[in-house]
């Protein structure tokens, strides 16, 4: 392709983006393929000679988008929010565009530097502990994910636990680590991955505000020391999947301080709403805690990957997964006055993330970005009263931020299908958890483009639909 063909065929591609944004309440928001009916869609075998970029973008129609569930439907109210702002867009094309490595700094100053610089406008931003800023000895950097943010974590404060000797010889098996039985299932697949036994791995029991309980915590790490057994690291969440619960960042801080444990925090979609001031006491008592994520990608209207992981001591990250080839020797890396990241992450190769965070940043500033959590909360809100309001229906739990958790009084199987016909319909997506052991619908309220009267037509949706299931029982 060459450069003007490039610039012909890239004008057309963003005349289809947006032509896709303006119709996508057109599209059934859940893709109504069943398994294996879109590979038949296909060819054997790929293109021997080249194809036209018309027959590429011309399947994109006709093959691609039946087979796309569409996430930034404003009737999308499933899992979290997935916001491709343009910005974002247009930031992840010129990371395309460019497609830097930025695996050290010399591979990219900007890259790594723009990445720096911009996690410090988030600590500001968000109301963060000045011991993740990186002109102390902490500092930010741009993960996939809130489970690779874990994973990273996890081996940190299992090498600072060990005197940096697992490293050497392997994972100690009397290592346990902590978390709420709320806390995501990334915790048991970071303790997979890096070696921590899934029988060390203790969930701790919740309260009726489905935050973790700090007694049965100290119960259960004196009972373990005990035992002979090492408790390295405790994760808080700030925002559980099924509940947005927030566990006490005080009391947990003041007991891994005491204890000595790597206190992770995992506030994936919820850390966002900390931008309005409003919500920033969400983060109170952060300042105990060693590490620290959340995900643009998730409520801060950038698409995804991007997470922003934290540490207080960076050095005991790059300490615990450093390594050191001769092929990356460099005079910049060995001044010691540069960042690089590759010592920051699982991979070595990293793209250039921040490009896309920055242009969000700048394009819709601050302002804009807390107006867009404003807005889902209140929607939320809104909702929840209509809900609470109809004697079908109960909440699960307090609405909180953008999520409201519900069911109807007939029961988990009545629910369970409510959920598949809702989905079916493809009107709207909702997905559902289990709260206190019992089936629960969820929405989350958090796509840009979302309207009250989205959330009226859903919701008229839900009470027919139910309605039409109870009389046919
Ligand atoms: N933590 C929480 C609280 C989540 O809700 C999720 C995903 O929904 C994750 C972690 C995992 O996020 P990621 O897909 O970025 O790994």
């Amino acid at each position: 392709m060459t450069p003007e063909e490039f610039r012909q065929w890239g004008h057309q591609l963003i005349d289809w983006l947006a032509d896709y944004q303006q119709q996508i309440e057109q599209y059934p928001v859940r893709s109504a393929l069943k398994p294996g009916e879109f590979r038949a869609s296909l060819p054997a075998h790929a293109p021997e000679a080249p194809e036209s970029f018309q027959a590429i973008l011309d399947d994109l129609n006709n093959k691609i988008l039946p087979g796309i569930t569409h996430w930034q439907s404003p009737n999308f109210f499933a899992f979290f929010p997935s916001n491709a702002s343009g910005y974002s867009v247009l930031g992840e094309l010129v990371a395309a565009g460019l497609s830097v490595q930025g695996m050290l700094w010399e591979t990219s100053p900007a890259c790594t530097e723009l990445e720096t610089h911009v996690l410090d406008w988030l600590v500001t931003l968000l109301g963060l502990p000045a011991r993740f800023r990186s002109d102390g000895l902490g500092g930010g950097v741009i993960q996939d994910s809130a489970s690779s943010a874990l994973l990273c974590a996890l081996i940190a404060a299992r090498e600072r636990c060990t005197g940096f000797n697992s490293r050497l010889q392997g994972s100690d098996n009397r290592l346990v680590l902590y978390a709420s039985t709320e806390a995501h299932s990334s915790l048991e697949k970071a303790a997979v991955i890096a070696g921590i036994g899934l029988n060390q791995v203790r969930r701790i029991g919740v309260d009726k505000n489905h935050t973790l309980r700090v007694d049965e915590l100290q119960r259960t790490l004196a009972a373990d020391r005990a035992a002979g057994l090492m408790p390295f690291m405790v994760v808080a969440t700030l925002g559980t999947t099924s509940s947005l619960s927030c566990d006490s960042l005080p009391a947990l801080s003041a007991l891994c301080l005491h204890e000595k444990l790597w206190l992770h925090v995992d506030a994936a979609m919820a850390g966002s709403a900390a931008l309005c001031p409003e919500y920033r006491h969400i983060h109170e008592g952060l300042e105990g805690a060693d590490s620290y994520c959340f995900n643009p990608h998730k409520w801060l209207l950038t698409n995804f990957d991007c997470d922003c992981f934290y540490v207080a001591d960076r050095a005991a990250l790059t300490r615990a997964l450093s390594v050191a080839p001769a092929y990356l020797d460099n005079p910049a890396s060995e001044s010691g006055s540069v960042i690089d990241y590759r010592d920051w992450q699982i991979p070595l190769g990293r793209r250039f993330r921040a490009l896309k965070l920055w242009f969000v940043l700048r394009g819709f500033g601050a302002e804009g970005l807390r107006q867009n959590i404003r807005h889902g909360i209140a929607l939320a809100q809104r909702w929840g009263k209509i809900i609470e309001s109809d004697s079908n229906f109960e909440l699960a739990c307090p609405v909180a931020f953008n999520l409201i958790c519900f069911r109807h009084h007939k029961g988990d199987a009545f629910n369970q299908q409510l959920k598949n016909a809702l989905n079916d319909s493809g009107k709207m997506y909702l997905s559902h958890t289990v709260l206190d052991g019992r089936y629960t619908l969820r929405l989350c309220v958090g796509q840009s483009t979302v309207q009250a009267h989205h959330t009226d037509a859903a919701w008229n949706l839900i009470v027919q639909t139910a309605q039409k299931q109870s009389e046919a029982l």
